[in-house]
């Protein structure tokens, strides 16, 4: 990435006043966050150095006045209009500082079913995500953060049918992720093939859903846009590490945080393309790094500047962080490994497992150097004290991984050139630079003289302007196309078992879209989900390339 787009994200979204580089706003956020010299010094040199960043909101407002620090949110919606609009309010408060919520509608009674105190008959759960939508189009987060939220309708709920075709004309809710929280139950009558079994009864109305119809609801909606998203919703609390406060039902807006109502979380990533050397993970570095950024995190949450009290008292109860990984695909490209391989996500599982493990343990310490979590007593920490209910999650790191200038999250990287256009509408060619390096190697040893390397170098860039891949390179070694792989030349089955190998080491959830390609079935589709169910994920993002309109993947236009 060019520093000219890099200066002009950092400006747009995260400088203060008096602040005119990224290593001011690392000094403001480290002071705001270190309790002395020696730790405000590590945690400048962890962002400085881009091994770790935290999330969006940390960056923008540690060390202001606003304070409010964390990416998720979740809220409870009740079936009154006081519940309701309550949460409308809740919500525009948390967009206001940068923070993205979640809200599980289906206490909302279904659309048809009568109203008391009116008399009248209710408008149903997707007519009031409309008023949310509406009210997320008003908060433009300070102006520095597009507002996030994610709407998630149970499946045993009578208006799903209605939920899950709520997003079926682009531009419809726009402001949501939608995603169906599915049960074990529902998915095993799939499984077992039983299409015509009647699923729900609308009490009201009399009307039946056989699971054929939401079924088929779910799959034509994700092979038309790509939404609605899936949850699973018994995975989800068969992990629950506090059970003793109940059952989960909601996530954050891009999923990687299932939450209790009112709970928030803050993220934050370790880079993990910075934690190599001599072709090895440097797994010193990466402990130091990873328990740096624990008590970073942590002191977070005593910190913070929460929009509302019920969000400071849950998220102070089991004082939940999210720690995770970016630049994973960098890491792998630069030590030979391809994404799509056994070996690589066997490399991703021993990592994730590494880092799961020394966080988990440094928040250990700090239970014994301050406290553990208040509702300790009952969860799955009771036999090793922690001050953390969950330390690991993958997070997309949209725009911090712009900004660590690695891979972000776990995903592959889409593509290796692309232009873009920075804030003024200047053009830049951007090329992946572990990927020019070795295309240079590559170029080097194929062509007699350096202006046939050069030439060859130029017309592998312009192929991968035009279809996005260097797959189709004749004289490129079979080696390189291996590893040089995108997120669209990998296989589906290979995105999920990726996500799968992440999830085994992984407390909360992980942020992850399965592309297809265009050509995909609704078949297809239906193996994605079913081996996601199996393969113990909390849910996921499937998208079809080409599928939604106002994305139309212009390859050589945007990343
Ligand atoms: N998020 C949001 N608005 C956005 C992007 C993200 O509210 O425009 C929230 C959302 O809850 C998401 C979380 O921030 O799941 C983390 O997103 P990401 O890792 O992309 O954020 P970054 O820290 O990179 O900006």
């Amino acid at each position: 990435m060019t520093s000219s787009i890099i200066d002009s994200i950092i400006k747009a979204r995260y400088l203060r006043e008096g602040e005119s580089s990224f290593e001011d706003i690392c000094r403001r956020v480290a002071k705001a966050m270190g309790k002395d010299e020696k730790e405000i010094s590590d945690f400048y040199e962890e962002m400085a150095s881009f091994r770790f960043l935290p999330n969006s909101p940390t960056l923008m407002n540690a060390g202001t006045k606003l304070g409010q620090l964390s990416a998720c949110f979740t809220l409870y919606v009740g079936d009154s209009i006081e519940e309701i609009f309550d949460a409308v309010k809740w919500g525009a408060l948390i967009h206001k500082t940068g923070g993205g919520t979640g809200y599980n509608f289906s206490n909302i009674r279904p659309e048809g079913e009568s109203v008391c105190s009116t008399e009248g008959v209710a408008s149903g759960p997707i007519s009031f995500m409309k008023v949310f939508n509406a009210a997320t189009d008003v908060i433009k987060q300070g102006g520095r953060r597009r507002g996030a939220n994610m709407g998630i309708l149970n499946v045993w709920h009578p208006d799903i049918l209605k939920f899950i075709e709520s997003k079926k004309n682009e531009g419809d809710i726009s402001n949501f992720n939608i995603s169906v929280m599915v049960n074990d139950e529902f998915m095993r009558l799939v499984e077992a093939g039983e299409f015509d079994r009647t699923w729900i009864k609308h009490s009201d109305t009399g009307e039946e859903i056989t699971v054929g119809s939401v079924w088929n609801g779910i799959i034509d909606g994700i092979w038309a846009n790509g939404e609605p998203g899936v949850l699973f919703y018994d995975e989800i609390n068969r992990k629950n590490m506090t059970p003793n406060l109940g059952l989960i039902d909601t996530t954050n807006p891009c999923g990687e945080q299932p939450l209790f109502h009112f709970e928030s979380c803050v993220l934050g990533s370790l880079n993990l393309s910075k934690f190599l050397i001599e072709g090895k993970l440097d797994k010193t570095a990466l402990e130091r790094s990873t328990r740096l950024a624990v008590r970073f995190l942590d002191e977070i949450i005593d910190k913070n500047v929460y929009p509302i009290p019920q969000i400071e008292e849950a998220t102070k109860k089991t004082r939940k962080i999210g720690l995770g990984l970016m630049g994973v695909h960098d890491a792998l490209l630069i030590l030979g490994i391809p994404y799509d391989s056994l070996e690589g996500r066997k490399f991703c599982e021993d990592t994730m497992e590494f880092v799961n493990k020394i966080g988990i343990d440094e928040s250990h310490r700090l239970s014994e150097e301050k406290s553990e979590f208040p509702a300790l007593k009952g969860s799955a920490w009771e036999d090793y004290a922690v001050r953390n209910a969950a330390v690991t999650t993958i997070a997309p790191t949209g725009t911090i991984s712009i900004l660590a200038d690695c891979s972000s999250g776990i995903e592959p990287v889409f593509s290796y050139a692309y232009t873009r256009k920075d804030t003024v509408q200047k053009t830049f060619e951007i090329l992946h630079p572990i990927f020019e390096r070795e295309l240079d190697k590559v170029v080097k040893s194929v062509a007699k003289n350096a202006s046939e390397s050069e030439e060859l170098k130029r017309e592998a860039i312009d192929t991968v302007h035009k279809t996005g891949s260097v797959q189709g390179i004749k004289w490129l070694p079979d080696d390189f196309k291996r590893i040089f792989k995108t997120a669209l030349d990998i296989d589906w089955r290979s995105h999920v078992l990726m996500q799968a190998a992440f999830q085994k080491h992984v407390h909360a959830s992980i942020s992850k879209t399965i592309n297809m390609p265009n050509s995909a079935t609704k078949k297809d589709i239906e193996s994605v989900l079913l081996l996601a169910w199996h393969e113990k994920l909390k849910g996921l993002t499937i998208y079809r390339t080409g599928s939604r309109q106002s994305v139309v993947l212009e390859l050589s236009s945007d990343s």
